[in-house]
């Protein structure tokens, strides 16, 4: 068989995007090292293997990822068919079991006609026939090198430093004022003002928090630029008053003064619907951050659309180098799929294998690539990575507040999610039909 796609990877996005490749008729060669050299969290040599928890998060629709799950039944995924067919009990969440999923993906993957597997590791891209590079947050260290070398030294990570996001609708604003440290740049912070009790409270309660316990491999090598809010706080009491929490510079105009700790909050996305916590990667585990950051003046009702966390992960500068078929810009058959792109999460990697199986096909077959709405959960989180919220780019799970505003305002919140979820699903449906799928 002569390739006409090669893909690199076979775990969640790299199955998916064959899968999508392969059912269009392209004849696809898919490689995946593993069993013969692992990774060091996969333990098995079947293809799409679930490497921590057996769960794809909420099944519920009125939920971002039950959403996003959604869409991509309506899309055909073969990973979240797969995952419905061997799902067991687990309240709303989507839990499979791992061993039988996993099975499943393979068999369908290797007796596929248009499907070739080959079980070696790639050393590194090769650019001649178009390509999907798939190869995960744990991408092998020869192929990392390789990426480096092709893609710049500057633009592909080893580590996520991830603050929390929340939702701006939950930020109390009578307790907290804008402003920019020494008004450089308007208003564009949220400032929550802490006094001293306030802060010695925050302090202890971190100081006490039950924190994630660090794997061997995941042993990070910090940068003061990244440490974790927690591992500054155990430098000692004040640390923070000189690094996330310093309020030099920032004035508080209810107080006439300045705060003795202030934690900033900056825009996260375009339309204001999200703020990130400066400076708050963090350890902690996640009932904690949410216990612990809700003492924080202004957000005691916080709804936390994405937790902090610091793990080892691959990924690249995607909003940089990507376009929105998720192809390297400037050319025209090298493609990324999955974790590495910025996205986190199994079904959000699944997502990026999907879009990329689909859009390499239609490039090589020369039809034109419309990339999904971005009122869905797939095209919302497609445009984030491709579009890019922030300067510092950093890695996303599927969330309400990357979904644009509805144009009619809607008090009752759950009114408004169905509202939104109705626009995603009837937007996907019209996406179908441009695709003619
Ligand atoms: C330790 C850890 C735990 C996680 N836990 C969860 C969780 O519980 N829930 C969740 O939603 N997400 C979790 N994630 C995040 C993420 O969703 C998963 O890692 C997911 O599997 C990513 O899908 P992927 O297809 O991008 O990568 P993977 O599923 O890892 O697939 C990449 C594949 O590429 C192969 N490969 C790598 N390099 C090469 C090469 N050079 N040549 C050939 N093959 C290669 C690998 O063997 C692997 O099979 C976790 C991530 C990590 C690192």
């Amino acid at each position: 068989m002569k390739p006409e796609l090669v893909i690199i990877g076979g775990g969640l996005a790299g199955s998916e995007a064959a899968w999508q490749a392969a059912e269009r008729g392209m004849k696809v060669l898919l490689y995946e090292m593993r069993p013969g050299t692992m990774t060091d969290v996969h333990r098995t040599g079947d293809l799409a293997e679930l490497v921590c928890s057996n769960s794809f998060k909420s099944g519920d629709i009125f939920n971002a990822h039950g959403l996003l799950k959604e869409e991509l039944r309506m899309l055909g995924s073969l990973i979240i068919m797969t995952a419905d067919k061997n799902r067991i009990p687990a309240g709303s969440a989507l839990a499979v079991d791992r061993s039988e999923f996993s099975k499943m993906v393979t068999e369908v993957i290797t007796s596929h006609p248009n499907i070739r597997l080959i079980r070696e590791e790639v050393p590194e891209p090769s650019f001649e026939t178009p390509v999907i590079i798939a190869t995960g947050p744990l991408t092998s260290d020869k192929m990392a090198e390789g990426l480096r070398k092709s893609i710049g030294y500057d633009f592909i990570y080893f580590y996520d430093a991830i603050s929390p996001i929340i939702s701006a609708g939950s930020i109390d604003e009578t307790k907290v004022f804008r402003a920019s440290r020494y008004n450089k740049g308007g208003d564009d912070y949220i400032n929550c003002p802490m006094s001293r009790d306030e802060y010695e409270n925050f302090y202890n309660a971190i100081m006490s928090a039950e924190k994630t316990p660090v794997k061997e491999f995941e042993k990070i090598p910090y940068f003061e630029g990244c440490m974790p809010v927690d591992a500054l706080a155990e430098r000692g009491m004040d640390t923070l008053l000189y690094g996330p929490l310093k309020p030099v510079g920032l004035r508080d105009p209810s107080a006439g003064k300045e705060p003795y700790a202030v934690v900033q909050l900056r825009q996260e996305d375009r339309f204001g619907q999200a703020y990130n916590m400066v400076g708050f990667q963090t350890r902690l585990k996640w009932p904690e951050q949410r216990r612990v950051f809700r003492m924080i003046p202004g957000l005691e009702e916080a709804e936390f659309l994405r937790y902090g966390s610091l793990h080892r992960n691959t990924y690249i500068n995607s909003p940089l180098l990507l376009d929105d078929s998720l192809r390297l810009k400037k050319t025209d058959n090298i493609y990324f799929a999955g974790q590495i792109v910025g996205v986190e999460g199994y079904t959000e990697s699944v997502a990026m294998g999907l879009i990329a199986g689909i859009s390499a096909t239609m490039h090589i077959r020369g039809d034109e690539f419309i990339p999904p709405p971005a009122t869905a959960a797939i095209g919302a989180l497609l445009n984030y990575v491709a579009a890019g919220g922030t300067s510092d780019f950093q890695p996303m799970n599927v969330n309400w507040g990357l979904l644009p505003p509805l144009l009619r305002k809607i008090r009752d919140k759950e009114m408004y999610r169905k509202k939104l979820v109705e626009r995603a699903i009837k937007d996907i449906e019209k996406w179908k039909t441009q695709l003619k799928m």
